[in-house]
């Protein structure tokens, strides 16, 4: 007996579930407005065309997908069976025809939200690895899907940017981003400062903030976020603690 809505009863994962489904339809309307011959055209990953996004958000979906069937079952199924496979299915993925394309993306999605939905309300709590051998519970792979529909959507190049994502996504992912710099060490030297989500929070500070001597990178949410994300640099502003223009540094890796 399959349900047609939700197992869970929990707000916090319901809201979630509710920004992954978003960015799932906003992924797919930005990929509905890009014609077959359009998905040869660059994206905004070097190296990657639009058709290497969509086969990635595609299988990432399934990989997601079979985090959740462990979750339910218990058999331990990896994302990937390693990052080298993950990278092969992706270029594979890319020379498919565009319906094969454009199925692949429609597909997993659809079946990802079935499992997700599906999902009994405490085997959410049940732990699974991400493909970066983190051990988090299935519960988490709803913001991993979160991040990758929003990201991507602006990869695709065809119009989407990061001010088209929700502020709650904006915030967690400069939070999660910036985590990562400081769990590693990679953020010193660096303050990052964004005014609040359409403005309404004043600034929010991360990063280094105890060294007088570091850049401080500054600019409105969506800007910093997609600066910190490794994207372009557009309305940042990078400047030292005597409040001196410098060139805006790269911002280090995230994943
Ligand atoms: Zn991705």
């Amino acid at each position: 007996m399959v349900a047609r809505y939700d197992q869970t009863t929990d707000p916090e994962l319901l809201a979630a579930l509710l920004q992954a489904r978003r960015g799932t339809a906003f992924f797919a309307r930005k990929l509905n407005e890009l014609s077959d011959a359009e998905l040869d055209g660059g994206s905004l990953l070097t190296g990657w065309s639009r058709r290497h996004v969509v086969a990635h958000v595609g299988y990432n979906a399934r990989a997601i997908a079979r985090l959740i069937e462990w979750a339910a079952t218990g058999v331990q199924t990896p994302m990937y069976p390693s990052p080298e496979a993950r990278n092969h299915e992706i270029d594979f993925g890319a020379t498919l025809s565009p319906i094969a394309l454009r199925n692949l993306f429609d597909h997993a999605a659809v079946h990802l939200n079935v499992e997700w939905r599906d999902l009994p309300a405490d085997a959410w709590h049940h732990q699974v690895k991400t493909a970066q051998g983190r051990v988090v519970p299935a519960a988490e792979t709803v913001w991993m899907r979160t991040r990758e529909v929003w990201i991507h959507a602006v990869d695709l190049d065809n119009g989407a940017t990061f001010a088209d994502i929700p502020a709650p996504v904006l915030s967690r992912l400069l939070k999660d981003i910036t985590g990562a710099w400081s769990s590693r060490g990679t953020d010193t030297g660096l303050i990052v400062q964004a005014t609040g989500p359409s403005g309404a929070n004043g600034a929010l500070t991360f990063g280094d903030t105890g060294n007088p001597g570091a850049t401080t990178v500054a600019g409105g949410f969506a800007a910093v976020v997609q600066w910190a994300a490794g994207r372009a640099a557009d309305g940042v502003t990078a400047s030292t603690a005597a409040g001196q223009a410098v060139d805006v540094p790269t911002a280090p890796a995230w994943i």
